[in-house]
């Protein structure tokens, strides 16, 4: 081999969509932010000890007894009937209607989001956006080589106009955008969710501009204050491809999501998830029906629920407490996130090192967008510290903040 890297000799194999390909933020922080010192509000992993973990193994040894023969076998692409029946179940308590068969089950919403990228985004295409945007699903987009547009959001989710002057400057450039891509609900990473007004607002945009909607929704039953709102796919059924998890509701191991598409997009889907996959893993959907049909399921949600709301308490009374002045951060109604934009001057990338010397962990702000916004930025999650570690955390975090400040000034002073 005559050159390439001496790290990687095949470097020059690899398809031109690698270019695409980078390690998350998040994934290059996990290696030490899992230490025991450090107090990890990075990652936004469920909290899945709050679990009856007997029962649930009690339903796994039911599965196998009882249908081990399907369990452990291939099935179809499209994923097993009578999960994808109970699946419609979950999506109506947040008014969507469905049938079994609108239904593909996937590996994780991950998944859907890989093949809802593959079937869609041919390099140079342009899929609109949240700024931020949930870093996974940039990542889907970027190794289909897509270039991503980002629209502001406010408290209340996306800016509906600020949709519409996007829409309209891609039309004038003669470029029509593949998918709007949302997290409607208690999003990731800001922790906003669109108010039901702009619900409206943003289908009939989309609609007047031919834009499918890819509404992303693992979050949506985990509200703190009151019922859900209705998710985009129950106000209209035409032009929306609707994606679920049972990550933040049951269990983000066992790796189930679901997908719901239009028919002819749902063909395509199913294809190219049996590319990857063959079939969804037949256990693991064995295991969440079983949760979904013989467990008070929705009490373990409300107790999920119940815990969130203590952590994101206890996550915005110690911003408060600790964080200095120039500071702001959002404040979620539900979901694992809290979106911090630090004082002026400070970037968050470049603080990391120096939180994790203050045995603090967090995401930058950057990676959750396409277009190197984000430096003040970062993302916290309290899904999994208990309450004192996250009151701890947040206490670190600020007298790393406050450092900073000084430093900053500092420097700014010697530069006078
Ligand atoms: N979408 C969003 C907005 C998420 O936050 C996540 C997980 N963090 C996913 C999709 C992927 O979830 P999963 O594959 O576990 O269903």
């Amino acid at each position: 081999m005559s050159s390439g890297s001496r790290l990687d000799p095949f470097v020059e194999l690899y398809a031109a969509r690698t270019e695409g390909m980078t390690a998350s933020e998040i994934r290059a922080l996990f290696a030490v932010a899992n230490r025991p010192e450090i107090i990890n509000m990075g990652g936004g992993s469920p909290y899945v000890s709050a679990l009856p973990l007997e029962l649930v193994a009690e339903m796994a040894a039911k599965v196998i007894a009882e249908r081990g023969a399907q369990a452990l076998q291939y099935m179809g692409g499209q994923g097993d009937e009578r999960l994808r029946e109970l699946v419609c179940g979950v999506m109506a308590l947040e008014g969507i209607t469905a049938g079994a068969d609108d239904v593909i089950i996937t590996v994780g919403s991950q998944q859907a989001l890989d093949i809802i990228a593959r079937i869609f985004l041919d390099p140079g295409d342009v899929v609109v956006a949240e700024a931020p945007s949930y870093v996974g699903a940039l990542g889907a987009f970027a190794q289909y080589q897509a270039e991503v547009v980002h629209v502001a959001m406010d408290d209340d989710g996306l800016l509906p106009e600020e949709l519409r002057i996007s829409l309209e400057r891609l039309e004038r450039q003669g470029r029509r955008p593949k998918f709007l891509y949302t997290v409607p609900n208690y999003q990731n990473p800001a922790g906003v969710t669109l108010s039901r007004e702009r619900r409206e607002e943003i289908i009939e945009l989309c609609a007047r501009h031919d834009l499918l909607i890819v509404e992303d929704n693992p979050y949506g039953l985990l509200g703190f204050e009151g019922p859900p709102q209705p998710a985009l796919r129950a106000l209209t059924d035409e032009g929306i491809i609707y994606l679920g998890s049972f990550s933040k509701i049951f269990s983000s191991g066992i790796r189930v999501g679901w997908v719901v598409a239009p028919p002819g997009v749902k063909e395509k889907l199913i294809m190219a998830a049996e590319a990857t996959t063959l079939c969804p893993v037949a256990l693991s959907q064995f295991l969440a029906a079983e949760f979904l049909s013989n467990h008070p399921w929705e009490k373990q949600v409300e107790v999920f629920r119940d815990l969130y709301r203590t952590r994101r308490d206890a996550c915005l009374e110690a911003l408060e407490t600790f964080f200095p002045p120039g500071a702001s951060w959002t404040r979620p109604s539900g979901g694992f996130y809290v979106w911090v934009t630090l004082p002026e001057g400070i970037d968050a990338k470049a603080m990391l090192p120096r939180a994790i010397q203050g045995r603090v962990a967090y995401v930058p702000g950057t990676g959750f967008y396409a277009d190197g916004q984000g430096r003040r930025n970062l993302r916290l999650s309290y899904s999994l510290p208990e309450p004192e570690r996250i009151r701890e955390a947040i206490r670190r975090l600020a007298a790393v903040v406050t450092d900073e400040l000084e430093i900053t000034a500092a420097v700014r002073g010697s530069e006078a």
